[in-house]
């Protein structure tokens, strides 16, 4: 008999809640601050940019969300995901270890992010808002977001990275295919962006910068609100219907995971994954290592300092508690462009503090070495982003065949990558470098963290 390959859930089985790892925490998150003041936000100073509905979700303990019955009909598009069994890789590791990954590459805009995008343009509409503004790396947000605004019937408007702009002309085409539009940033049409390009005419920009730029336009306009693709904790919580399939059809392969990776920009798709095995965790349940990779170039959780930061460069947000290479900081133009971002999630990196989770830091040929291995063993080409997952995952494999050890990986492979084609191009030609960031430079931003007093 033929081992199985992949696992699927009926479309009955997509999850009727989101799960909030809040509820489960030894220790509460820290608050989030007004920048003038110092003293904690409530719901009302974030009404601006968010319509309540998610703003309740930021800030609610409460265990389970219930995903309202119009977001669930459009994840039937693409929900339950798949979960493999990377068979084919074992084989080519020869690893006694067992991996498993869960394909978030099926969605229609070819990543995880569709699975918040949904829902945020869903309660925006809700609430009588008529554009939505954004930011986007290497353009998976930017198209998620416009694929969810166009269901909703929502404008939406895209800043996206200038070297990405350039890199990834095919992304913006998918963004302008659903609707929406999309701007070079810096830009000349904020005060923002002409800030910037004042200081440096050919900035290569940052999600630190076209955050700044997509803030100050929605809080010019009443009909206008703000989303985010990642950092925050709601768009967190919706990710957790990746973890809640994966558990149930872990348990169709009659697995459990002793290791769980994911890559982490703003660590969205890493939470999806983990948040409900961990809760699981720490409600009595199996413990569960978990690995955290980000770029070497750009390394918030292993180089960044815990501390209360902007969100963005142009300072318009509040202030969170989080892993953070400070907000005025520049990576360096590599070509995972979904993980070029300066700090962590809040949640991501307090459980980090907590001893939840460990991070690794890798360099992207590394990451390209591994992800164009896992294409020849599985057939999936994964996103530059996704492929720090792969090359987490194959060195854990790698480390249970040294030691003789079968272990059970589980990792997120987040997106493919069939708009990234000129990273791999480059790749083959020779041509990618593993680019450093500029140590003077992190010694400034870090230097530059706004000084505040916290309450014991
Ligand atoms: C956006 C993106 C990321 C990084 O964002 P997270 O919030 O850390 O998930 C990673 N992989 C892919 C494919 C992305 O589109």
């Amino acid at each position: 008999m033929s081992e199985p390959v992949k696992y699927i859930l009926d479309e009955s089985r997509i999850p009727k809640t989101w799960y909030n790892l809040q509820a489960d925490l030894p220790k509460p998150l820290p608050p989030v601050l007004h920048p003038g003041t110092g003293k904690p936000i409530g719901p009302d100073d974030l009404a601006p940019l968010f319509p309540m509905a998610l703003i309740m979700q930021e800030v609610t303990a409460e265990r389970e969300i219930e995903i309202p019955e119009p977001v669930r009909d459009v994840y039937r598009q693409w929900r339950p995901s798949p979960l493999y069994r990377a068979r084919r890789l074992e084989k080519a590791l020869q690893t006694p270890a067992k991996i498993y990954y869960k394909y978030e590459g099926v969605s229609p805009s070819g990543s995880h992010k569709p699975n918040t995008a949904v829902p945020q343009a869903f309660f925006n509409k809700e609430a009588g808002v008529k554009r939505l503004t954004t930011e986007t790396g290497a353009g998976q947000w930017g198209s998620s977001l416009a694929f969810a605004g166009t269901l909703f019937g929502l404008e939406v408007q895209v800043f996206m990275v200038r070297v990405s702009y350039d890199q990834k002309p095919y992304r913006r085409a998918l963004m302008e295919t659903y609707g929406a539009k999309c701007i070079p940033s810096p830009s000349n049409e904020t005060q923002s962006g002409k800030a910037i390009l004042a200081q440096r005419a050919d900035h290569p920009g940052s999600l630190g910068i076209a955050i700044s730029e997509a803030v100050e336009v929605a809080a010019q306009r009443d009909d206008t609100k703000y989303a985010l693709g990642s950092v925050l904790s709601h768009v967190l919580l919706h990710q957790t219907i990746v973890g809640q399939e994966a558990i149930a059809q872990m348990e169709m392969a009659g697995d459990y995971p002793d290791v769980l990776v994911g890559c982490t920009g703003g660590g969205s798709n890493f939470a999806g994954l983990v948040f409900p095995f961990l809760g699981a965790q720490l409600r009595g349940g199996k413990k569960v290592r978990v690995v955290a990779v980000e770029p070497a170039a750009c390394p918030s959780l292993t180089r960044g300092k815990y501390a209360y930061d902007f969100g963005d460069t142009g300072h318009l947000t509040p202030l969170v508690k989080m892993h953070t290479l400070g907000s005025t900081f520049t990576p360096p133009g590599f070509h995972a462009g979904g993980l070029r971002y300066h700090g962590m999630a809040p949640l991501i990196s307090h459980i980090k503090e907590l001893g939840l989770i460990e991070a690794v830091a890798y360099h992207q040929i590394k990451c390209f070495d591994a992800g164009v291995m896992f294409a020849r063993a599985e057939g999936i080409l994964p996103a530059p982003e996704a492929n720090h997952a792969v090359k987490g995952a194959i060195d854990e494999a790698v480390k249970c065949r040294e030691e003789g050890k079968s272990r059970v990986i589980l990792f997120n492979l987040c997106g493919h990558g069939h708009f990234d084609m000129q990273a791999y191009m480059d790749y083959f030609a020779g041509k990618l470098t593993d680019q450093e960031y500029d140590e003077k430079e992190l010694a400034m931003a870090l230097a530059g963290l706004p000084s505040v007093k916290e309450a014991a």
